[in-house]
């Protein structure tokens, strides 16, 4: 599995923790599909700044969910077209 691969260290940790906060407060299940695998559950940031980490702005979904939500606004954007789909 290469997912994050590329990622530093300190900011795994760091979403990590995150994912923990949001874990405990919104029940460690997608709060979209209301999937239920902790493991693979990952954070969204609302308003797309990955700086922005209050809890209000964070969102625990599947990565089904996450990928929906990224999918359709990076299509719309055309000179990212060739690259992957961002996830904030
Ligand atoms: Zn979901
Ligand atoms: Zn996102």
């Amino acid at each position: 599995m290469t997912y994050g691969h590329n990622r530093p260290h300190d900011k795994v940790k760091y979403q990590k923790g995150l994912k923990e906060r949001l874990n405990k407060e919104r029940g460690g299940k997608c709060e979209r599909c209301s999937y239920i695998k902790l493991e693979i559950l990952q954070v969204h940031h609302k308003d797309r700044n990955r700086s922005n980490n209050d809890l209000s702005n964070l969102e625990l979904i599947c990565p089904n969910c996450h990928y929906e939500e990224h999918y359709f606004e990076n299509n719309q954007v055309k000179n990212r077209i060739n690259k992957k789909v961002m996830l904030d």
